[in-house]
Order: structure tokens, then C-alpha cells, then sequence
């Protein structure tokens, strides 16, 4: 039931009980809605329930329903006499307040931050924030491979930031946040980009400082077809790496004012980096660690990808994975 249909039928049902005050009704739409939504959120972690073939304690394929527990279906392993449900083992195991999860995913979408996704839903803080990388843990993974056709690949660099670490391993900077020595140095987190023409996007949090091409071999050849053509700027790890694997490959002067040689160009993948840059803003300083959920993330809001809470959840529960495959 969307919005609209749910108001229809509420201000029906408010005809009917002419005696309600006004913050009764109000008390009694959120009674419903919060049951509606537990209800959809319940019958989508179901959806991964009816998919498991196999105990996630011990791996054994004798399983059986087992009744329910707070709403979910039990199951029971005849191997292990252990019980499950359809969360155990994945990220949301432990979560409650599960009739606020599609709320939530709502506030995600919209970019909200922290603090008002926890306002919008009547949650703490803290427990917003645990959310968000809950729900971006596997949800982040899932993209669409192997990369096909024109391949740009390129890197970006950012401060690297310890937020909410309680030991620095090094001295704290002044708030503003500069390096302490110019161009790009050991302070610097790389992210690592590959996008492909038709928008298939991975990336990488290859580590401190320029990116090497022992970090290309490790991050780049499990995600490209064959046949691709990888193109990047001038940098010397990609010839090496590319020649190496028996890659295509054509690079760009771009420090010799060449950006464009026909189709050839990482404007893709540099339009990518600058839309993460600037969105990222708006969370007021990510900490170096959390970098690879917040690409994630960005992934699911490029093209539309995840565009509702439903499918953010099942994003988040891995119920999609035949058509998307792991990075
Ligand atoms: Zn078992």
C-alpha cells in the first residue's frame, strides 16, 4: 500500500470513530503505519528466508522450519541442532526496531545525516549510525561485473581522517584539516576508481599515498572482462600493470594539457570522483574507514540504482545476488 492509498483508507476509518480526538487519530496513524511498515519489512526478510539451502552456522542442508520468533520463522539445523532465521549471520542480525528499518532506509536515500535520519524515525544517534553501516555492509558490494568495453581508470586522493578514533597514529591537525606537506603524500587516502561506459562502477581504498601497481594487480584483474580497453591518465603503474596482464591499454597526457584523443578520455570516472567529493560534504568529515561504505552507497544513488527503501533492504540482505555479484 503507498502513501495515498493508506491516507484513503485511514481517513475512511476516521469517519467511523467520530469520537477520537485528534491526537488519538494521529496516535492510531502511527500505530499503523508503523505496523505497515514491520509488516512489509518482515515479508522481505522473509524473501531471503525462503532462498537459504543451508545452516549459516554449520553449512549442513538438513534444515527445517521450526516456528517463529518475533515474527520471523525459525529454522532448525539437524546437524547442529542450532536454530536461525533469516538474518542470522548477515549484518542486520542483531538490529531491532525493525518497523523503523524501511523508515530509516528512506532517510539513506534522501542523504540524509545521522542526526536527522535519527530525528525522522525516533532513533538514537548512535543507533543511526550503526544502522547506516549495517545496512551499506552488503548492500555496498553488490555491482554489476565484469566491467565491459571502454574502461576508465583512474585515481582521487583524500586527506585521510581518523574521526572517531580514540588513538591517532599521528598528531592531531588543527580542525580545517591540511596536510602537512604538499601534493600527494603518505596523508593521503587513494580511492581508486574503474567505470566502464555503461556506468558499471567499482572502487578502491587502496591504502595511503599514490597507488601501486601491485595494488592494481590485486584490485583491478577480478573485475574487468578480457577484452576490455583500459583507459587512464599518465600515471607509470597502469602501462606496467596493463602490459603485464595482457590488457588494452591507452593512457592520456593529461599534465600535457591533453584530456580528449576521441573516445579515448577518464572523464567518466573524473565526473564520478567529483560527485563523490561533493556529496560526501554533506556528512561533515567521513572517517578514513567508513570510505569504502560511502562509495558503496553512492553506487546504489548513481543511475537510480536504489531507489527505495525495499530495494535497499534487499540490497542489504543480498536477496538480489544472482543478477549482481560481488566486487
Ligand atoms: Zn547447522
Amino acid at each position: 500500500m503507498n502513501n495515498q492509498q493508506f491516507s484513503t483508507v485511514f481517513d475512511g476509518l476516521m469517519r467511523c470513530l467520530p469520537h477520537l480526538s485528534g491526537q488519538q487519530g494521529e496516535a492510531l496513524r502511527t500505530l499503523l503505519e508503523r505496523n505497515g511498515s514491520l509488516v512489509e519489512c518482515l515479508a522481505i526478510i522473509e524473501e531471503r528466508g525462503a532462498r537459504l539451502r543451508q545452516c549459516p552456522h554449520c553449512a549442513a542442508t538438513r534444515i527445517y522450519k521450526h516456528g517463529m520468533s518475533a515474527g520471523l520463522q525459525r529454522y532448525l539445523c539437524l546437524a547442529c541442532r542450532k536454530s536461525f532465521n533469516a538474518l542470522t549471520g548477515t549484518p542486520l542480525a542483531h538490529l531491532r526496531l525493525r518497523e523503523k528499518w524501511l523508515p530509516y532506509l528512506q532517510c539513506m536515500i534522501d542523504s540524509q545525516t545521522v542526526r536527522a535520519s535519527a530525528a525522522a524515525t525516533g532513533i538514537h544517534r548512535n543507533t543511526s549510525f550503526r544502522w547506516r553501516h549495517r545496512f551499506l555492509e552488503d548492500a555496498k558490494r553488490q555491482r554489476e561485473l565484469p566491467l565491459q568495453g571502454i574502461v576508465e581508470a583512474d585515481e582521487t586522493y583524500r586527506l585521510e581522517s581518523q574521526k572517531g578514533s580514540r588513538h591517532l597514529t599521528r598528531p592531531a591537525r588543527r580542525r580545517g584539516g591540511h596536510a602537512s606537506r604538499r601534493g600527494i603524500t603518505s596523508e593521503h587516502d587513494c580511492i581508486l576508481v574503474a567505470r566502464d561506459r555503461a556506468g558499471a562502477t567499482v572502487d578502491f581504498v587502496t591504502g595511503r599515498g599514490p597507488v601501486t601497481k601491485k595494488q592494481l594487480f590485486a584490485c583491478l584483474p577480478p573485475v574487468l572482462a578480457p577484452d576490455v580497453l583500459l583507459v587512464t591518465d599518465g600515471a607509470a603503474a597502469y602501462p606496467a600493470f596493463a602490459s603485464a596482464e595482457g590488457i588494452m591499454h591507452e593512457a592520456i597526457n593529461v599534465s600535457a594539457g591533453v584530456r580528449v584523443r576521441g573516445a579515448i578520455h577518464v572523464q567518466n570516472v573524473n565526473r564520478y570522483h567529483s560527485l563523490f567529493k561533493t556529496w560526501l560534504t554533506r556528512f561533515n568529515g567521513v572517517a578514513s574507514r567508513y570510505l569504502p561504505n560511502y562509495l558503496g552507497w553512492l553506487y546504489g544513488r548513481d543511475d537510480n540504482r536504489i531507489s527505495t527503501p525495499a530495494s535497499f533492504l534487499r540490497a542489504s540482505l543480498r536477496i538480489n545476488e544472482k543478477s549482481l555479484r560481488d566486487v
